[in-house]
């Protein structure tokens, strides 16, 4: 009878409080931080506008591929995959078709080093034919996704892509020797 009367104070009480309690105090951190949402091709474009004016175009595909890197880490921090290079050539393409930054094959593997071809690459598409390799994100998104992982810090270097007229873009990964070089 005391808990009933209990119960029902309180459930009044906190009916009460819900009423008038401000959203803002009903976040959920946890959650917060392992929200994402899809950000539309158009924003890589508009992010790279908005930095052209501020830095030089070498320092502007840094930034491109490190906010691309971060991205890919911390995309495979959330999904708390891990996978040897040897698992690769399995993991790498379906996990990329999940990711939507075009359609991704392997193309070569060694031991440490990977040819990755992509096919319709979102950001190459958007950038259009600038006449020299321009997909510094999904550059970065790859050498993240990749260096989580393995646990290894892996470098990205595009070698062909659809911005400078190439049929598809060609991304070789390796194990990057000097630390801090983009
Ligand atoms: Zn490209």
């Amino acid at each position: 009878m005391n808990l009933a009367s209990k119960k029902g104070k309180k459930g009044k009480s906190s009916k009460k409080k819900k009423k008038g309690a401000s959203k803002a105090k009903k976040i959920d951190l946890e959650k917060a931080s392992t929200a994402f949402f899809i950000m539309p091709a158009e924003a890589l474009i508009t992010l790279r506008a908005e930095l052209s004016p501020l830095a030089s175009d070498l320092a502007v595909r840094a930034i491109l591929f490190r906010y691309g890197f971060r991205s890919g880490e911390s995309c495979m921090q959330r999904l708390g995959i891990k996978a040897k290079e040897e698992k690769f050539p399995e993991v790498l393409p379906d996990l990329w078709d999940e990711i939507g930054l075009g359609r991704l094959s392997l193309k070569k593997s060694k031991k440490e080093s990977f040819a990755l071809q992509l096919n319709e690459s979102i950001e190459g598409n958007v950038m259009g034919e600038v006449g020299q390799a321009s997909c510094d994100f999904t550059r970065g998104y790859l050498a993240g996704v990749i260096s989580q992982l393995s646990g290894k810090r892996y470098h990205c270097r595009e070698e062909e892509c659809i911005s400078r007229g190439d049929a598809h873009c060609k991304f070789l990964l390796n194990i990057k020797e000097k630390r801090g070089e983009i």
